[in-house]
């Protein structure tokens, strides 16, 4: 018997009513598709505030160990520690993981409500840089003497005259490398091809920023025509970029011309978040966060801990869900995962889910989160 183990943070509020409901819906999609050949053996590893009422830590060493020795992992959303040591429990998974991609793929189910009239034209999957760009975190605050003191180096000593309030002014630094540009869009182009996907877009500010952004394109081509040249050639893979402004218009006005996007962290930030909403939102929109190299990943629910909703039995569990599709796809479970999508899919057209997508669909029926999770696994089990 293929037996994995799957660490897995249940995450805070929500989390403990979305992941449990993946956990089911996932078992019953492996048992369906396995005959019992294959298993995941759940291991809950510790994280946010379940973690810091536990044993008084925000982020425990084992939770790290754990994810670096089982390398494939999945979690819920997490509280973000205010004050402390720590600034945000997911930069410092990903960062400590060099898990250098986002991935956040895109696509429309029949039946959901979206705010344009052509949702079926969005089916996108955005590769965002995961460990550069300003989340490097370099920053100094105005006022402060680190900040004086970064001024004085620009003025004195790099001849910078263009700081129109300088002494009011915070700074940050925007690091953009060659290494991780390349390896971000190699990893992008290899999905393209992988999947017999159209093209990969370089989303990038270039235009403006034009050694970080604008490196960013240029190593991105160069990489594209030194390791992709035949299939650029043949015509298996298209590279093409577009200038970041001009593509969130362009994905609001002619989305079928874009597959694969390639962008750097800041960018990637928004338009994964614009994209998620022409599809349905963040209840539904998936993500990952992989090391391709080393193999690392981690699935994750988009969206926060929504303490406003969180106890109530009425929470969307379809973005770990959906994250939880991609982790079987990524271990090469392809047929559990179809299972799930299938029944997500066929729960959708029949205008049945949670009262967030519900109440927008014609005849709509809203189920609770443990309804909804019953419904999909008598689905998959049919
Ligand atoms: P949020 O995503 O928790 O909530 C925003 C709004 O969307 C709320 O009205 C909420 O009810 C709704 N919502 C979110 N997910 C939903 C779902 N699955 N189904 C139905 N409705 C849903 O964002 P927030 O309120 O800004 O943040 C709350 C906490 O979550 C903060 O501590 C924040 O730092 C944290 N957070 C964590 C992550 C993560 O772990 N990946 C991401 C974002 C925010």
């Amino acid at each position: 018997m293929d037996k994995i183990t799957v660490p897995f943070i249940m995450g805070d509020g929500v989390g403990v009513e979305v992941t449990p409901s993946m956990q089911t819906i996932v078992n019953a999609a492996v048992q369906k598709a396995y005959s019992g050949q294959r298993q995941i053996e759940w291991m809950e590893v510790w994280a946010g505030e379940r973690a810091f009422k536990k044993c008084g830590l925000w982020l425990p060493d084992e939770t790290m160990e754990a994810f670096r020795d089982y390398k494939v992992g999945i979690k819920g959303p997490l509280t973000t520690p205010v004050g402390g040591g720590i600034r945000s429990l997911n930069v410092t998974l990903r960062q400590t993981l060099d898990l250098y991609v986002c991935l956040r793929p895109v696509r429309w189910y029949q039946g959901i409500h979206s705010p344009v009239r052509h949702p079926e034209k969005v089916d996108m999957c955005v590769f965002r840089e995961n460990t550069e760009d300003i989340y490097a975190g370099i920053e100094w605050e105005a006022g402060t003497p680190e900040a004086e003191k970064f001024y004085r180096f620009l003025h004195d000593e790099m001849g910078v005259t263009k700081v129109r309030f300088p002494k009011t002014s915070s700074f940050g630094v925007k690091p953009v490398s060659k290494e991780g540009t390349e390896r971000l869009v190699r990893a992008a182009c290899r999905y393209a091809l992988e999947n017999k996907l159209p093209s990969v877009t370089l989303v990038h500010k270039g235009n403006i920023m034009k050694f970080t952004e604008g490196g960013f394109k240029k190593w991105g081509y160069e990489l594209a025509e030194r390791e992709f040249g035949e299939a650029l050639a043949d015509g298996r893979l298209v590279i093409k970029d577009c200038i970041a402004d001009a593509f969130l218009q362009n994905t609001l006005l002619i989305p079928e011309e874009y597959s694969v996007i390639a962008t750097l962290n800041l960018n990637g930030d928004y338009v994964s978040d614009q994209l998620a909403a022409m599809v349905g939102g963040i209840g539904i929109a998936p993500g990952a966060n992989i090391n391709y190299q080393t193999g690392h990943a981690i699935f994750e629910a988009t969206h926060g801990t929504a303490p406003n909703i969180a106890g109530k039995d009425i929470v969307n569990p379809c973005s770990i869900i959906l994250s939880a599709v991609m982790m079987l796809e990524y271990l090469g479970w392809k047929e559990s995962a179809s299972l799930i999508e299938h029944a997500l899919e066929r729960s959708f057209l029949d205008a049945r889910a949670t009262a967030d997508l519900a109440r927008f669909m014609p005849g709509g029926v809203s189920l609770s989160t443990s309804a909804f999770t019953r419904e999909i696994v008598e689905r998959i089990e049919k």
